[in-house]
């Protein structure tokens, strides 16, 4: 048990979800090395949203509110961190959510849905109506013929480079969440957000309810025109360049 007092408190709770996913069978070993990755990147940035973030995050949500057929692709991790969080977005978007798994096998994929519906997502598709898509040599190729394959807007947080690539070269738009803004998928990407998951996952639930039963195609268009993901990018590199500097010993 972690006490809320304790100055690691929020990192350590996300440790222990993750842990937990990875003893119910949801979160793969290599899962936990890759939220490591992550964590380093956080602490560079501050362990908070910065404002670039914020922006990409509403230009993300403005794409899946725009869309003719959205998808959230959720993998391992980011169902044990962030399922709440989903299903209280998807309730509000109606985004339906796909299973798309890096280390896939059908027990996973089932219990990774099993724990969606359980935490309150209803419309999960677990992928085995699949298509292969080219130039990917991960299972992550394996995509739902009703989902991801169908989708004009993919929301794919904690992507790996080789999909971001394949199905931004498919024409479709790709929003991602990556505390690493260095990485294939960040560069790739239509938008990412820069981000830790759960608090990239909240400010999209906070957006989303402003628009609630509104119809402002306009105002979200012109919220997607204005975005230029390089410089937003740049903006990351600008704080952890900062925060480098500024530390005296
Ligand atoms: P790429 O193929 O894009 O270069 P990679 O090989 O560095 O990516 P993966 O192992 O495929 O990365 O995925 C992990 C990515 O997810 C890392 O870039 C890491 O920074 C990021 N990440 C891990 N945990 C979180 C989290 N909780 N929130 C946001 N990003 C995270």
């Amino acid at each position: 048990m972690v006490l809320e007092g304790h100055p690691r408190y929020k990192s350590l709770r996300l440790r222990n979800k993750l842990v937990d996913g990875y003893e119910k069978g949801i979160t793969s070993a290599h899962g936990l090395i890759a939220h490591g990755r992550g964590e380093a990147f956080d602490y560079l940035l501050g362990e908070q949203t910065s404002k670039n973030a914020l922006d990409a995050t509403n230009v993300a949500c403005a794409y899946l509110l725009t869309a003719r057929h959205p998808i959230l692709s959720v993998n391992g991790n980011t169902a044990a961190l962030a399922s709440e969080e989903i299903a209280e977005f998807c309730a509000i978007t109606s985004i339906p959510v796909e299973v798309n798994l890096f280390h896939r096998s059908v027990k996973r994929i089932n219990r990774i849905a099993d724990y969606l519906h359980a935490h309150g997502v209803v419309n999960v598709l677990a992928g085995f109506d699949f298509v292969k898509l080219d130039h990917i040599s991960s299972d992550r190729a394996k995509v739902d013929k009703h989902g991801i394959f169908k989708a004009d807007v993919v929301f794919a947080p904690l992507e790996d480079g080789d999909r971001a690539q394949a199905l931004t070269r498919l024409g479709k738009v790709v929003l991602t969440v990556d505390l690493n803004p260095l990485s294939r998928t960040a560069v790739t990407s239509t938008v990412t957000i820069v981000d830790e998951v759960t608090r990239a996952m909240k400010n999209l639930i906070s957006f989303a309810k402003r628009f609630e039963g509104k119809d402002d195609q306009d105002g979200l268009d012109t919220l997607k025109a204005s975005f230029d993901n390089v410089q937003n990018l740049k903006t990351s590199y600008v704080i952890i360049q900062q925060r480098l500097q500024s530390l005296t010993l």
